[in-house]
């Protein structure tokens, strides 16, 4: 294993993206990643370029005008990868389905490795959604 790779599964970089949330999941997204919860014991913290990303945590439920920048996003980012989608919006559309602007959970436009439900999650439950993440991350390198 090279350095980098070892490197990358021992501190995994996450990018957060609202594919369409109403706002709940980020939030609780952010406060998964401020210090009361302190996710960098895990060694995960959270980058602003896809390009140095290795999980993407999408929140909300794809709308026509995110699903390119989505795509987008996720072909920028860096094989291996892992995307983790947050919330039953993320995973399948919710209560939004079949609203004529939505094309439904993240899994209908890219691949999705972990799934965290409730509307929104709590901060634990996304913190144990991300260390699913690694372990998974770890098995793709
Ligand atoms: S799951 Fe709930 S909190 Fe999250 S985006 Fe959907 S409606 Fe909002």
């Amino acid at each position: 294993m090279g350095l980098i790779s070892w490197a990358r599964k021992k501190s995994p970089w996450a990018l957060h993206f609202n594919t369409g949330s109403c706002n709940g999941c980020d939030i609780e997204v952010v406060a998964a990643f401020t210090p009361r919860f302190d996710l960098e014991r895990f060694g995960i913290i959270l980058q602003g370029s896809p390009r140095h990303a290795d999980v993407l945590v999408a929140t909300g439920p794809v709308v026509r005008q995110t699903k390119d920048r989505l795509v987008r996003i996720y072909e920028q980012m860096p094989n291996p990868k892992c995307v983790v989608a947050v919330g039953t919006c993320a995973i399948s559309g919710a209560p939004f389905t079949g609203s004529y602007n939505i094309h439904g959970g993240i899994d209908k436009v890219i691949p999705v490795d972990i799934y965290v439900s409730g509307c929104p999650p709590k901060p634990e439950a996304i913190i144990n959604g991300l260390i699913q993440a690694i372990k998974k991350y770890e098995k793709k390198q």
